[in-house]
């Protein structure tokens, strides 16, 4: 998703109506490498749409989730992630700054399943890659990543 992306397009071609709100709301996704909590647009736009509630974020955000304009996305008991990609895709995580780098998989991955998931039908799955990125690996003396 570039920088250009033409966001009441987007909007319409989702059957919403264009607000400023929701431009805001997905410009800023754009822009903020793709992934945020409803937390983080919420601080981000709060002082442009001072009557907008942390909570009407949020809706908003799951309601675009429910459209398939946006992919939320659930580490553990983290904050719901909301992903303007909803390309089929995965993420390496930054275990220090937490950011968010999407990947493909250009195979299938082969599920070796124990007998308990017998009968279990696999509706979504998510590989989550867990490391340091190269910023972080950057500012931090060698070796001290291992036990922060
Ligand atoms: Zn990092
Ligand atoms: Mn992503």
């Amino acid at each position: 998703m570039s920088n250009n992306t033409d966001i009441p397009k987007l909007l319409r071609d989702a059957g919403l109506r264009v607000t400023p709100q929701r431009e805001a709301i997905l410009n800023f996704l754009i822009q903020y490498n793709g992934h945020a909590t409803a937390d983080e647009i919420y601080q981000s736009i709060h002082s442009t749409f001072p009557s907008l509630s942390v909570s009407t974020v949020y809706n908003t955000m799951k309601h675009f989730a429910e459209i398939g304009l946006v992919k939320e996305i659930t580490f553990g008991d983290n904050a719901s992630r909301f992903d303007i990609n909803v390309k089929p895709h995965h993420h390496l995580v930054c275990r220090k700054c937490g950011t968010l780098i999407d990947f493909y998989l250009t195979e299938l991955p082969v599920f070796t399943l124990p007998p308990e998931a017998s009968g279990f039908e696999i509706e979504d799955y998510h590989v989550e890659v867990k490391g340091i990125c190269a910023s972080c690996r950057a500012s931090s003396p060698v070796g001290e990543s291992k036990d922060s």
